[in-house]
């Protein structure tokens, strides 16, 4: 018998692109995408919503994910530890098999730091760089700071060390990110657009990539921050924290949100098609996927994303491109989970059939991935707002209808549907997960 031929996968995600916002994607179909409907992230934020995209797994089952007091460091660690226990799912299954893995990233939740590492090669592209070469300067001008109190410490280190290439690199990216914000501040330029698309297609164009490959490529044009306002964030995780814990809405930031995330979304639907268009050498022998890992909420239910789970944040866009060869699979059950991306790409590199999509799907949240210590001043939390934000909470979508389950105080949150039909829907699937 002859052995299937063994595509290359690409899995492009528009990080925070919500679904309803998702329309530049459209153009995907002329290049042979198929679109999947009902298609769920296993979670309302970046870093467990791609670890279940590669390990097959909801996030109470690999286990990275918030929860009082994981916050950046532990986060860090954690991640590390279980996707190497996971041998992070497809990527290391594929790498064992022989292909070559690239992981280009514009969110610094998916690097080698959080585990995605061990790959042929990788790349985070943060905003300020433009070239690749730059992004790779500013990975190690990063070490360097870490090593370092503050930006003249840093500089005297790299001179010491005859690193002046490396500094004049790290001036010009400082200068550049000063200027940018100034001419943001006098309405000349807008600073919120790029954030790192530019160095990912520098990287793409104009090489070559060691085939059969896994490609995961991460860009942040849908993310915020959406305004010169809140270029510093910590408006926006204000407005969030306020909505987790005190169900208080920023009317404030939701509004400048809801005016400005779909000119963002539409850009970065754009970024997105260069970047398929900069591929299109290896898409005949591909299986290509393009979607988001979560959305964002503009006031629908809370502000920016994780903790929530909302469709705002949970319904994401799905567009595949089967490799010439494969018959393209038709969407069986009326969701379709990220979680049921390595099967996918498992199905197509063995050259299986599979089926795709699935009756009932779900996401989970633990609570805020922000610290609140920084935004709140000791006793202005209650308690109980506290333990309410932070308690294991799984939304159900099936064919009865969808639900809200608080684990921990063994209820339905949030029902539209049958309630009697989907408690037992939802019992199976906690059950499931317990298990
Ligand atoms: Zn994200």
């Amino acid at each position: 018998m002859e052995k299937p031929r063994r595509p290359n996968i690409i899995v492009l995600v528009i990080d925070t692109l919500r679904e309803d916002h998702a329309d530049g994607l459209e153009a995907l179909r002329d290049l042979g995408f198929i679109k999947y409907e009902n298609a769920i992230a296993p979670s309302p934020w970046t870093l467990p919503s791609h670890v279940s995209m590669v390990t097959g797994l909801y996030p109470s089952q690999h286990g990275v994910h918030e929860a009082y007091g994981v916050y950046a460091g532990t986060m860090m660690e954690l991640s590390r530890q279980r996707m190497s226990k996971l041998n992070r799912g497809i990527i290391g299954e594929l790498m064992e098999e022989g292909y070559s893995a690239y992981i280009i990233s514009a969110n610094p939740l998916i690097s080698a730091a959080y585990g995605f590492g061990g790959v042929t090669e990788g790349l985070v592209a943060d905003g300020l760089c433009r070239r690749h070469s730059e992004c790779r300067d500013y990975e190690r001008l990063i070490t360097a700071l870490s090593r370092r109190e503050g930006y003249l410490g840093a500089a005297a280190e790299l001179i010491r060390d005859g690193e002046l290439r490396l500094l004049l690199s790290g001036l010009r990216m400082l200068t550049r990110s000063r200027l940018r914000r100034l001419a943001g501040r006098l309405g000349l330029h807008d600073p919120t657009m790029e954030k790192g698309s530019l160095a990912i297609l520098d990287f793409l164009r104009g090489r070559s990539f060691t085939e059969p490959f896994l490609m995961l490529i991460n860009i942040m044009e849908a993310h915020g921050p959406y305004t010169v306002k809140d270029m510093d964030l910590r408006l926006t995780v204000r407005a969030f924290l306020e909505a987790v814990f005190f169900n208080r809405l920023d009317e404030e930031v939701a509004n400048l949100n809801r005016q400005s995330y779909p000119k963002h979304a539409a850009y970065a639907a754009r970024r997105a098609l260069e970047i398929i268009h900069a591929l299109k050498g290896y898409l005949d022998r591909s299986l290509v996927i393009v979607t988001s890992d979560h959305g964002e909420l503009l006031g629908d239910g809370g502000v920016h994303h994780g903790y929530f789970l909302k469709d705002g944040l949970l319904r994401v866009p799905l567009w595949v491109r089967w490799p010439s060869w494969a018959r393209p699979v038709k969407q069986e059950g009326a969701f379709v989970s990220l979680a049921q991306v390595p099967s996918i790409v498992r199905g197509a590199v063995n050259g299986e059939t599979l089926s795709l999509g699935s009756d009932v799907v779900l996401a989970e949240s633990f609570g805020s991935p922000n610290r609140p210590e920084s935004f709140y001043r000791e006793g202005e939390l209650p308690r109980e707002a506290l333990e309410r934000a932070f308690s294991h909470r799984v939304r159900v979508y099936s064919r009865r209808g969808s639900a809200t389950y608080n684990v921990r105080a063994g209820a339905l949150e949030e029902v539209s549907g049958d309630a009697q039909e989907l408690t037992k829907v939802v019992m199976e699937v906690v059950s499931g997960l317990a298990r």
